[in-house]
């Protein structure tokens, strides 16, 4: 076992019931206190450790890193470090955060790189270069292939056969926090023969959850299923908003275009991959057998309970949706493989989300589009209004953990508010 992911450990930083963020976790992102300069930061309980401040302190110079990576406002250069070196800042904090730990009282300086959440801003984390959304949930791909195709043979052809992805847009991806703007676009009425132009009367979120590219490729080089892994820093969740009006005119023959490229929303913080090692369980039999590349072994999908709410403008949240990212039929390491295998090179801090995760019941469809059955049912909110789709206001809550031997193993919150069109 890894020694930071070791259930006994204990901070003697105050880990509330329930929190995302044990001492097993450390998951790494980008703060920014009192208007101050961005600095690395990993989350333990309701606290921050500024590791630029610790980093100042010494605390990692034995492992000959620049202290400057700290003081950066992006993840990447961190990252780009390899597995051997941020994990080895992973251990030395978790070694930093331990109440066993005697070597020195980091409490004594903790007034000086512990902050409260409350008083740090999170920023958006990384520098995404690049930006690919798969399409990877069974159950997703076949209740929106029953809806607008064939409810008796919902999956087109190759669904089965290769993880379907079409690329993103990575320079509209935002940290939660961001408000986020009714698109507005061309959509095609029921009926009407022409379309029109305004905003968006079908908008939606995608539960999705995404990986971070740790380690850069080559142009021509394929990486090999079981050595996909190696690859991926760790992860965060993702609310892939989605113009379905827009979307539907559009999207033939292409794919998605103006219908999703207007926002996406991350979680702040990225859990490593290392931190989520106990949650590894076996992905679902995959039939008919896929191709070579694409065949791997091991529990290679992720026990992740995923939540999605809804909150009105003054009134309670909802919660709408619950499933897990263990569902997902193709895993990250097919997913990766897949998109090296013609040789597409991929650079540090590219993102790769799964797709919307819906699981098997009605309860458990990741995107307003299945909640509701295009609209036909729609959602009775606890202030007694109905959605369809989402209302101006709407604050859109993702949330997702996972729990082993007592260890809960988080990702805090991806949330936007939706503002009106302009
Ligand atoms: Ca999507």
């Amino acid at each position: 076992m890894i020694h930071a992911n070791n259930p006994a450990l204990r901070s003697w930083v105050d880990v509330p019931p329930g929190s995302d963020f044990p001492i097993q976790n450390l998951p790494f992102g980008v703060v920014r206190r009192n208007g101050g300069s961005p600095r690395l930061a990993v989350a333990i309980g309701g606290h921050v450790a500024d590791l630029k401040i610790l980093a100042e302190h010494g605390f990692f110079d034995d492992l000959k890193i620049d202290r400057e990576v700290f003081a950066k406002p992006y993840l990447n250069d961190f990252i780009a470090l390899g597995k051997a070196k941020t994990s080895a800042v992973r251990n030395r904090l978790s070694q930093i955060l331990d109440s066993d730990f005697e070597e020195w009282d980091a409490s004594e300086l903790a007034p000086f790189f512990l902050f409260p959440q409350s008083e740090v801003e999170t920023l958006m984390p990384l520098q995404v270069g690049d930006y690919t959304d798969f399409y990877s949930s069974l159950e997703h791909a076949s209740n929106v292939g029953a809806m607008f195709r064939d409810p008796q043979n919902p999956l087109l052809p190759n669904w089965r056969h290769l993880p379907v992805a079409y690329h993103g847009r990575a320079s509209s991806i935002v940290v939660s926090g961001t408000p986020v703007r009714r698109p507005k676009g061309q959509m095609l009425p029921t009926g009407a023969e022409q379309p029109i132009f305004g905003p968006s009367i079908r908008m939606d979120f995608e539960l999705e959850v995404a990986f971070v590219v740790g380690k850069p490729t080559e142009l021509g080089q394929s990486v090999p299923v079981h050595e996909a892994e190696d690859y991926i820093f760790g992860l965060v969740l993702f609310n892939d908003w989605s113009a379905r009006d827009i979307q539907q005119w559009e999207y033939q023959p292409l794919g998605p275009f103006l219908g999703k490229n207007f926002a996406s929303t991350i979680s702040p913080w990225v859990v490593t991959l290392e931190a989520l090692e106990p949650l590894r369980v076996q992905g679902p039999a995959q039939s008919p057998q896929v191709l070579p590349y694409l065949q791997y072994e091991g529990a290679r999908n992720f026990d992740l309970h995923l939540e999605v709410w809804i909150q009105p403008e003054q009134a309670e949240p909802m919660r709408v949706c619950r499933s897990n990212f263990k569902y997902m039929y193709w895993n990250m390491a097919q997913q990766l493989a897949h998109h090296t295998v013609n040789g597409c090179n991929l650079r540090v801090g590219d993102m790769c989300a799964s797709g919307t995760i819906s699981g098997p019941t009605p309860d458990s469809y990741g995107s307003m589009l299945e909640l509701t059955w295009r609209g036909t049912k729609p959602l009775t909110m606890p202030d007694g209004s109905t959605r369809a789709f989402l209302h101006d206001g709407d604050i859109v809550i993702l949330r997702g953990w996972g729990e082993r031997n007592g260890v809960r193993i988080g990702f805090g919150e991806a949330t936007g508010k939706l503002l009106p069109a302009l």
